[in-house]
């Protein structure tokens, strides 16, 4: 087993990382800014390290100070949260010239996986639904236009370098083509230095539904149920549950088998997540992160196991502490991601939180960061916490939740806490009955 892991990243996932080390005996390095020098994952490691100034490109994503952390440390392994380093395969690549174990997958599956046409291609060779669409990059608009025609419109036209939904033109119709692939280009190019695109069939309606994998890297895989991630606003997940509303269980052993025996002939190690959207009873990759993602305490919730757990475990050479046969789903989880924004116009709103009360009781988690006092820093991401609660139905779980939203107090800043009060007494969201494009709309007051 490791026996001393480097922490790259800050906040909630910070230290949710450290206390499955502490649980495992694991001793702990922080690496942090100037900007959180009184952050709680400094506060709680067993060393710490300044890696730099505030902006994140000079301290959190700084790979020589970060491996020199390590050096000066002794540590011997990598854990990289979400975000920053996590899908860096440059980053994976140096820790291992330098005998340091990432944890996380190979350097060649972050590769394949960071480019949507690889990935694409990759996840139809391993059996995977995929969206019909062209079979690799587009250059030709006339080539576009008889694919277009051939599945029909309407059609994306996506970047292959794309992310964070940026290089993707909808064309409704043929007339439309050639201008959405003129901007697709020309976006991707200014935004990406790489302007190949492709083209796929736009799905109108559909649920996000991601399936949660675990390979040990020498064949063995498993699959944990999925998740429903529908409610978004600007391809940014709000609120998120295991398992999906919409999924009957033979719907979710179907596509979970497909998902692990995938992982298996792609050897693939550690935790990973493979998105699809849902429509019509019928599952579309679209993409598959190679790293633990923000939602996975809803997986830990219905299935009792620790992830990070699982992927010091892989990492250690250990493989994984169960069967797909000892996995069982028990129960209903959901989280909200508490951001520190206006709850209408989603504006950030850092400062300092004057008072501070967590819900707790059955089945409430909190991942969060903060304290009373704790001064939220302008530089990185929003989020101030995660709120997990679990029940035995899907019902009992929305009521706990409503129950521990009334009792959290989060004051001195502007929250989202308003908008998932509004959202756990809603009769779409009660029934479970919304798609990708429901939260937008209930935002602009189409839907009530
Ligand atoms: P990114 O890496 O930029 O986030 P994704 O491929 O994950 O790109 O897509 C982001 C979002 O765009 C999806 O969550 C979905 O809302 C929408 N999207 C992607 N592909 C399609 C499609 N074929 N039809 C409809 N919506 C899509």
């Amino acid at each position: 087993m490791v026996s001393k892991v480097l922490i790259a990243n800050r906040g909630e996932i910070a230290l949710r990382v450290l206390r499955a080390c502490k649980e495992l005996g694991i001793s702990t390095v922080a690496v942090h800014s100037t900007a959180d020098n009184a952050a709680m994952h400094v506060r709680l490691a067993d060393e710490s390290v300044c890696v730099g100034p505030p902006s994140a490109r000079d301290s959190y994503l700084n790979i020589p100070q970060i491996v020199a952390a390590c050096e000066i440390t002794g540590a011997d392994a990598v854990h990289p949260g979400y975000g920053f380093l996590s899908e860096n395969a440059r980053f994976a690549d140096i820790l291992e010239a330098h005998q340091l174990t990432f944890i996380g997958p190979t350097a060649s599956h972050i590769r394949t996986m960071g480019d949507k046409i690889e990935a694409k291609r990759t996840a139809e060779r391993l059996g995977i639904p995929v969206v019909p669409g062209s079979p690799g990059a587009v250059t030709e608009d006339g080539e576009a236009m008889k694919i277009a025609k051939d599945i029909g419109f309407p059609v994306l036209v996506k970047a292959s370098a794309g992310g964070g939904g940026r290089g993707m033109k909808i064309a409704r119709t043929e007339k439309e083509l050639p201008h959405a692939l003129a901007t697709a280009r020309s976006e991707a190019g200014a935004a990406f230095g790489d302007d190949a695109v492709y083209i796929e069939k736009y799905l109108e309606k559909p649920r996000h539904i991601e399936v949660q994998v675990f390979g040990d890297g020498a064949g063995n895989a498993i699959h944990l149920g999925e998740r429903d991630c529908s409610l978004q606003r600007r391809n940014q997940k709000v609120w998120e549950e295991a398992n999906s509303p919409a999924l009957k269980p033979q719907q979710r052993e179907k596509i979970g088998t497909i998902c692990a025996e995938a992982m298996k002939g792609l050897q693939y190690r550690g935790a990973g997540t493979i998105e699809f959207l849902y429509e019509n009873g019928e599952f579309f990759f679209i993409e598959m992160n190679t790293r633990l993602q923000v939602e996975h305490p809803v997986t830990e919730a219905v299935t009792g196991l620790d992830l990070v757990h699982e992927q010091i475990r892989v990492a250690s050479g250990d493989g994984l502490s169960l069967k797909q046969e000892d996995v069982t789903f028990s129960g209903h989880a959901i989280e909200c991601r508490i951001n520190a924004e206006d709850p209408r116009t989603f504006v950030p709103s850092p400062g300092e939180i004057t008072h501070y009360h967590a819900p707790g009781g059955l089945g409430v988690r909190i991942d969060s960061a903060v304290y009373r006092g704790y001064r939220i820093p302008p530089f990185y991401d929003s989020l101030v916490g995660k709120l997990i609660v679990h029940g035995r139905t899907r019902e009992e779980c929305m009521m706990r939740l409503k129950r521990a939203l009334d009792e959290f107090v989060l004051d001195g800043i502007k929250t989202t806490l308003p908008l998932f009060r509004d959202l756990v007494t809603n009769h779409s969201v009660r029934r479970g009955e919304y798609d990708i494009h429901w939260l937008e709309h209930f935002l602009d007051g189409e839907v009530g």
